[in-house]
């Protein structure tokens, strides 16, 4: 496995490989290696050379959000990269992506703008200007994302459709730790006593998946007892609990099968976690 760390590199190689007749794939990552990113990297290799970017993106974090205490595990990412059969662990250095005087951003004004969009109004935002810079680095025949985040998914598909960029986009089901708890790098912020409340939104959103296979439709119903059950912790604030389409985002009254999700985010004490259902 190659470790890169300059753009020009990884074009130089990048091009090399498109010589060569080898698809890529690329696995954008905020770094912090885990079980969920595993998998996608496993998904990649088995199509292509799967090229991970680990680059801890600046531009995706608010100014009071969690960007200078965000887990950084750079030997780590490099052996669990190796391990599943990355082809490059891709790791450029803040000023090496977004250079002084950096001043273009891309934009999505939809399927951006609900959800995480309303609490964290530049997420979004960051997440398209750094993921266009790294295709265009790249120019990858595959971009792999997680389902754990399906409005990242609809967003930079909707991106992709809108400018034709010649990328096809495959998703991975969320990983989740044996307990339920959707793994996650902002998992490692979390106290035992915190971890055990949080693993009462999965139960919740469990309980949702069995009330709509019980048959019931409403999506009033649906977020009523979910926002009942996590009520109960006390360490838990809900951010937003919708049942949503799948690719648009928009709000749903009734469940559309196969086609929706409930997604969900919320506080424990101080940390930030999101996760969803497909229903
Ligand atoms: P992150 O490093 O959190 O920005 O995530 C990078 C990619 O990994 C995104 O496409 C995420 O959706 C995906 N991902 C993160 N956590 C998981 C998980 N538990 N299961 C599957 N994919 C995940």
């Amino acid at each position: 496995m190659q470790k890169i760390e300059k753009v020009a590199a990884m074009q130089e190689y990048a091009a090399a490989l498109r010589r060569d007749g080898r698809r890529i794939a690329l696995v954008p990552t905020l770094g912090a290696l885990h079980a969920g990113h595993a998998s996608l990297i496993r998904l990649a290799r088995g199509k292509a050379a799967a090229i991970v970017s680990t680059f801890v993106n600046p531009l995706q974090f608010g100014p009071s959000e969690d960007f200078a205490r965000y887990p950084r595990t750079a030997a780590g990412d490099a052996l669990l990269c190796e391990k599943e059969g990355a082809e490059v662990l891709f790791a450029p250095a803040a000023d090496e992506m977004f250079p002084r005087g950096f001043s273009t951003h891309v934009q999505e004004d939809a399927i951006s703008k609900p959800l995480c969009g309303v609490s964290r109004p530049t997420l979004f935002r960051g997440v398209l200007t750094c993921w266009l810079k790294l295709c265009n680095i790249v120019r990858p025949d595959l971009l792999v994302m997680g389902e754990k985040d399906l409005q990242q998914v609809a967003v930079v598909r909707k991106v992709a459709a809108d400018l034709l960029l010649p990328v096809e986009i495959i998703t991975a089901p969320t990983v989740r730790d044996p307990d339920g708890l959707a793994v996650s790098a902002r998992n490692t912020y979390l106290s035992p006593t915190q971890r055990e409340e949080a693993l009462a939104v999965h139960a919740a959103l469990c309980r949702a998946k069995e009330m709509v296979e019980g048959g019931v439709k409403s999506a009033d119903r649906l977020v009523a007892e979910v926002t009942h059950l996590i009520a109960a912790k006390r360490r838990l604030r809900v951010i937003y609990i919708s049942i949503v389409d799948r690719q648009t985002m928009e709000q749903l009254r009734e469940i559309i099968p196969g086609g929706c999700l409930m997604a969900i985010s919320f506080w424990v004490d101080e940390v930030r976690l999101t996760d969803n259902m497909p229903l």
